[in-house]
């Protein structure tokens, strides 16, 4: 019987500058798998679904989009229900397997997975190979090792921009050994199996995100290629309204249908034929974000989950549900935060610019548990990525490592200085749509006459502010300081 490797499948759903894939082929022949765990759609501890139904799509869709690209190379995927560390041994008794390859991860929960599979496979005594690959510059070529990786942003960024080069990407093959004739290759699940329901599509969004490696490759031409934003890209980023503000990668890229290798080998493609710019370095920048996000996690395990975080800062967070649904459902009477909140829950997606705000908002302005937060952008987020959702929740409520101190969002500031027209907030509260741009971020300011001829009634059609903006800062930082001081 011939000798196969199964590729393992996970957060890493493409063909191109895959090394389990590469290197597997270069050995035997290859097999690859993919296993929705019935995990992945539980709940979160505060028990919001931990995949929510735009992810679940977007995921459907990657899947897919995978396995139509491993049928058009002769090959195809092996699409199992269940948990890796049960179907695949079984595959293994089945089939002539000499080893699994898979990418490696380094956070709890995918690490958990990993060990329990590699137990089960010592029994049949083959072995689980990973291989880093979801981060642009690779481990071992840091200038420092895991547990020396710098705490705080800029030094991490100057050393390996100094130090460090991106390694080039793996090619996809351009052909892959046919699956055994005999094999199940199953079928994808619909999200009814998976305890979902279809997400309506909201026609204000102005992105329809489509996942899987196709799609993401599609969006990266569009971006760079015909639309040429990469040229303004520093400028345009915090722009919530325009689906061309931003590159939106973030959803391919954390399910892995592009590799940060490809965006960076693009991006110096662009500078080479295009322009070479603050811009075009800029997006590199950001990807060092995600980087540095990922190897704290690496290095710090669990703590990125704890309440007091990275710092240890013991804050005595409230768990204020009532408060906390008015935050979620985009109804603290503040339009900047509840625009994005709602944003966020009709299409998956929100800013980073209104991430900011919004997390600002629940913890040094509401003073609510930081994690339930987290939470509930761990199962709203089409974009989800363990690492770089905690790691920014630590570090704007003041708990990462990074953190500097009691900082918080000028919601009214940054309202007026990232949406000076109201547009975006026009956009997603229509019950403020005819109020003129100027005056629509403090609706509370309206007259009785101004709110007839406006249409808005404050407290029947939009709720009044739930809390001052400043005094319930100073309020939260007075808490902050004292539990620091408490040590
Ligand atoms: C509270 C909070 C939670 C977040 N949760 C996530 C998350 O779960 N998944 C996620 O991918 N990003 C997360 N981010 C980071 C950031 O908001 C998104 O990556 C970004 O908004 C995605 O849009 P974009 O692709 O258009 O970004 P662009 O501005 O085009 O940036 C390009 C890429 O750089 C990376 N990037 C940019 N900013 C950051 C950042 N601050 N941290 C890490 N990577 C970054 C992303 O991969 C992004 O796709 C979070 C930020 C905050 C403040």
């Amino acid at each position: 019987m011939e000798s196969h490797i199964l590729v393992w499948y996970r957060n890493d759903l493409r063909v191109h500058d895959h090394e389990p894939l590469h290197q597997a082929l270069q050995r035997a022949n290859v097999i690859p798998i993919y296993c929705f765990d019935p995990r992945q759609f539980g709940l979160t501890s505060f028990g919001f679904a931990k995949t929510g139904g735009f992810r679940a799509q977007f995921l459907l869709e990657s899947v897919a989009d995978l396995r139509y690209s491993l049928q058009k190379m002769g090959s195809d995927l092996i699409v199992c229900c269940g948990q890796p560390e049960q179907v695949i041994p079984k595959l293994v008794e089945q089939l002539n397997v000499t080893a699994i390859y898979a990418h490696r991860t380094v956070t709890s929960e995918e690490i958990a997975v990993e060990t329990a599979l590699q137990r089960a496979l010592n029994r049949l005594d083959v072995p689980l190979k990973l291989f880093w690959g979801h981060t642009l510059y690779h481990l071992d070529d840091l200038p420092f090792n895991l547990r020396g990786i710098p705490e705080v942003f800029t030094t991490f960024r100057k050393q390996v921009e100094k130090h460090s080069t991106v390694n080039p990407t793996f090619p996809a093959p351009p052909a892959l050994p046919a699956l055994p004739p005999d094999l199940e290759t199953g079928n994808l699940p619909t999200l009814a199996e998976l305890g979902l329901t279809a997400p309506t599509q909201d026609i204000r969004a102005r992105l329809a995100f489509q996942g899987g490696e196709t799609a993401g490759q599609a969006r990266l031409k569009h971006y760079f290629w015909t639309q040429n934003r990469l040229r303004v890209y520093k400028e345009t980023r915090n722009g919530m309204l325009a689906p061309d503000d931003s590159s939106k990668f973030s959803p391919w890229l954390s399910l892995g249908c592009l590799s940060p290798r490809y965006v960076y080998e693009q991006v110096l493609q662009y500078e080479h034929e295009r322009v070479q710019n603050d811009s075009t370095y800029w997006l590199i920048f950001e990807l060092l974000w995600r980087d540095y996000f990922h190897f704290i996690a690496a290095k710090h395990g669990d703590k990125i989950f704890y309440p007091a975080g990275l710092q240890g800062i013991s804050i005595p967070w409230k768990q204020d549900w009532q408060r906390f649904e008015l935050w979620q459902e985009g109804k603290t009477g503040y339009p900047l935060v509840d625009a994005n909140m709602r944003e966020l829950a009709a299409t998956g997606f929100m800013s980073n610019r209104g991430r900011q705000n919004v997390a600002s908002f629940l913890t040094k302005n509401l003073g609510i548990d930081w994690r339930m937060g987290a939470e509930w952008f761990e199962s709203q987020l089409l974009d989800y990525d363990v690492c770089s959702n905690w790691g920014n929740w630590n570090y704007t409520a003041g708990v990462g490592n990074d953190a500097r101190g009691f900082r918080f969002f000028n919601i009214l500031k940054q309202a007026k200085d990232y949406d000076p027209q109201g547009q975006y907030v026009q956009h997603w509260l229509p019950e403020l749509a005819q109020i003129p741009g100027q005056l629509v971020h403090e609706p509370w300011k309206l007259s009785i006459a101004q709110q007839k001829q406006y249409g808005v009634r404050l407290g029947v059609d939009y709720p009044r502010p739930m809390v001052d903006l400043f005094k319930s800062a100073a309020a939260n930082e007075k808490i902050y300081n004292d539990a620091l001081q408490r040590g």
